[in-house]
């Protein structure tokens, strides 16, 4: 069901690099959806490395305030990252996930079949944790009398490990095969990696979820024979959820499953807000020549308005992308093709 909207306010912070190019053209892409969303009301926010050269700052106050309180979602294009540690900067993709309380990475990774009929070879969704793990940040360094040690702290918190645990399932639910994979090591890693596990497979039995999820699988793999699988028979997965740095790996790994980074999208998702982000970085090789290929940022867009329960005009958008890449005419370079990012957007519009 869509929710009743008056209007639909998303906040659109292209940042760095081609992000300037392909959060445009998401735009244009929400544009053409017509009556199947409400009034779009779009605010174009500043935040980035540029903006930190220019003005010191790489997430201005503003952005987070008009995010919070005039916004019902966003999307974001790219930061770049300085190739040194550069003083006083931080990335503002980070920051935003920290303020926004968007503890989700959810990375969708399919196939598109060359047979419209055919079924996709791989057709997976992996769910990031994206608050604690090893990127808490804790790390030591101490002299000892056999040299340097490092440290860092890995936490795992059952509250954390719940609440990606259930946006998992719920996930799941909403797809045909409704099969949650747990992905850990605890055969090592029996306390942390055990919790995370323990936590995630007691969800389906919460009081309050109330057997909500009791037509999902549940099937657990230990990661490194998760990546081995995921690359051997991809088509065993459907939802996978992990601890953070498993996580960040596997993500960037299914992406290469499908090809081009310029195809991938994604979402930072929590509780009350939601962020579409294309998977690939600012490009600064491509940067400014209208070539970026901008259907990550388009399917970003379309993933954003299906959390957003607009899941109708999410299934055109998705069509549309997936019928200008199998019918194959007009396709940016890093899909072997020679067409401009406009000419991609307008044969996506032309589906619209
Ligand atoms: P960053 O530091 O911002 O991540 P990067 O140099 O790692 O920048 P990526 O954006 O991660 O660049 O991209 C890696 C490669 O993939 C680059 O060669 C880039 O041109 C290409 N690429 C990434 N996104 C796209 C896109 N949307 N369209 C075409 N090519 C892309
Ligand atoms: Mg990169």
């Amino acid at each position: 069901a869509t929710p009743a909207r008056k209007t639909l306010r998303i906040g659109l912070i292209p940042a760095d690099g081609i992000g300037r190019e392909v959060i445009p053209a998401a735009r244009r892409a929400l544009e053409a959806l017509g009556s199947d969303l409400p009034k779009l009301e779009f605010h174009n926010l500043l935040a980035g490395f540029d903006l930190f050269t220019r003005t010191g700052t790489a997430l201005p106050r503003e952005t987070v305030e008009v995010l919070k309180n005039g916004c019902d979602a966003a999307l974001f294009g790219a930061v770049s990252s300085p190739s040194r540690k550069v003083a006083g900067y931080s990335s503002p993709i980070v920051a935003l996930r920290k303020e926004l309380d968007l503890y989700a990475n959810i990375r969708p990774v399919a196939s598109v079949a060359p047979d419209p009929k055919g079924k996709p070879a791989v057709d997976l969704i992996v769910v990031r944790e994206n608050t604690e793990c090893l990127y808490v940040k804790q790390e030591t360094l101490t002299q000892t009398e056999s040299g340097k040690e490092a440290r860092a702290t890995r936490l795992i918190t059952e509250y954390a490990s719940r609440r990606i645990g259930k946006m998992a399932f719920e996930l799941a639910l909403a797809r045909p095969r409704k099969q949650v994979t747990i992905i850990h090591k605890s055969n090592v890693l029996s306390v942390t990696d055990g919790l995370f596990r323990e936590t995630v497979r007691a969800v389906p039995q919460l009081p309050e979820v109330a057997g909500r999820f009791d037509s999902v699988g549940i099937a657990e793999q230990i990661v490194d024979s998760a990546v081995y699988r995921l690359f051997r028979e991809p088509e065993i997965y459907d939802v996978m959820v992990a601890p953070n740095l498993y996580g960040d790996i596997l993500s960037d790994a299914a992406a290469a499953l499908v090809g081009s980074l310029g195809l991938v999208p994604s979402v930072n998702a929590g509780d009350s807000f939601v962020m579409g982000e294309p998977v690939h970085g600012s490009a600064p090789d491509i940067e400014g020549k209208g070539i970026a290929n901008p259907l990550a940022a388009i399917r970003s867009a379309a993933l954003m308005l299906r959390h957003l329960r607009y899941e109708d005009a999410a299934d055109r958008v998705d069509t549309a992308v997936n019928d200008v890449i199998r019918e194959g005419h007009t396709l940016t370079r890093d899909l072997g093709g020679k067409s401009s990012t406009d000419e991609v957007v307008e044969a996506v519009l032309r589906r619209l």
